[in-house]
């Protein structure tokens, strides 16, 4: 290992810090609230916000996709997917930041939910989680509205490409921020971003011959204000126990304190909700295996810390790491050790 490299892990490492677990207060907990307000039973809603949630890997705590597509390696297609994902734009990759701006509940945020809509009826049951999917989108393009801005981790050791990357824009907190996630920074735009999400819900067809009855938007919308002020975990989960929806557990990923109460739910399903199953992690590891073996190490070690060793699987196999290397005990205890141990643990 020559002297540059530990220089650069430690960077890395360093630059994440700040990140956090997704937010699912919004992809999955408001999510499956709306569609309950809006008469869907409590299954198929807990199906929407789970098609919702799992359109995950595109924001900073993913930041190894970004740097497989962006910044060590170049690859269009990883680009365009992130984009289309989280940060719905007119624009195309690659392509300057400019070009690529995303417009709140624009036509590139509302085209998957204009489609999904139009499902016919029949097929309507089958198509909860493209329904979630749909919406995810349309919800990012809230938070992620501006001019993308470039991911640089590398600081001084490699720059990122500004054609592909897609970070939070400067004037939402930067790429190294969460703050553009945060409901309690925004509440104008939490509340556009629920209500367009409410109309894409009372616009979907029947599911079999149940009818349904939804409130209107003038009786829930007052309701959302405690969901948007919450600023640490307990007081997002006083605020869901209040609207009887009593499992929190999804909560655990976010990245708000925990507040008054120390939470120690663990998420439920997280097969389901996490990322591991997902088209995007897949991707993931098809990419990684064109990173260099220091970077590869870096994303081990997040893997083993934030999704558990034997979550590893087949992506760890893909990874090029040097021969005396490559049991992933070594690596946890030589390069991850203790230092590790406490960064990621925070993910
Ligand atoms: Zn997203
Ligand atoms: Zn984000």
């Amino acid at each position: 290992m020559n002297s540059a490299r530990p220089l650069l892990l430690a960077g890395l490492l360093l630059a994440t810090t700040d990140s956090s677990g997704f937010e699912s207060d919004v992809h999955y907990g408001l999510t499956q609230w709306l569609a309950r307000q809006a008469g869907f039973d409590e299954q198929s809603a807990e199906t929407i916000a789970t098609g919702d949630q799992r359109v995950d890997s595109g924001d900073m705590q993913y930041l190894e996709l970004v740097l497989a597509y962006a910044c060590v390696g170049q690859e269009d297609l990883g680009s365009r997917l992130t984009g289309e994902h989280h940060y719905p734009s007119a624009g195309t990759v690659p392509g300057p930041p400019a070009a690529r701006a995303v417009l709140p509940g624009g036509d590139a945020a509302k085209k998957a939910a204009l489609t999904v809509v139009k499902v016919p009826a029949g097929q309507a049951n089958y198509m909860l989680f493209r329904l979630g999917e749909a919406l995810h989108i349309l919800q990012d393009s809230w938070s992620h509205q501006g001019v993308p801005d470039t991911p640089q981790p590398g600081g001084a050791f490699f720059r990122c490409d500004s054609t592909r990357a897609w970070g939070h824009p400067a004037t939402r907190g930067g790429w190294n921020s969460h703050k553009a996630d945060l409901t309690m920074h925004w509440p104008a735009d939490t509340r556009a971003m629920a209500k367009a999400t409410y109309e894409v819900l009372t616009q979907y067809p029947i599911l079999s011959d149940a009818r349904r009855t939804a409130r209107s938007w003038e009786e829930i919308r007052p309701l959302l204000d405690g969901f948007i002020t919450a600023s640490t975990k307990t007081e997002k989960k006083r605020w869901f126990v209040s609207q009887s929806i009593s499992d929190v557990s999804f909560l655990e990923g976010i990245s708000l304190r925990d507040g008054a109460q120390p939470f120690d739910l663990k998420r439920k399903g997280r097969k389901r909700t996490g990322s591991i199953h997902s088209r995007h992690y897949k991707r993931q590891c098809v990419l990684i295996p064109r990173v260099p073996w220091w970077l590869s190490m870096w994303i081990l070690c997040r893997q083993i810390f934030t999704r558990g060793p034997k979550s590893c699987g087949k992506c760890t196999k893909r990874l090029p790491l040097p021969s005396n290397l490559l049991r992933k005990e070594e690596i946890e205890s030589s390069i991850c050790g203790q230092t590790g141990r406490h960064l990621f643990s925070r993910f």
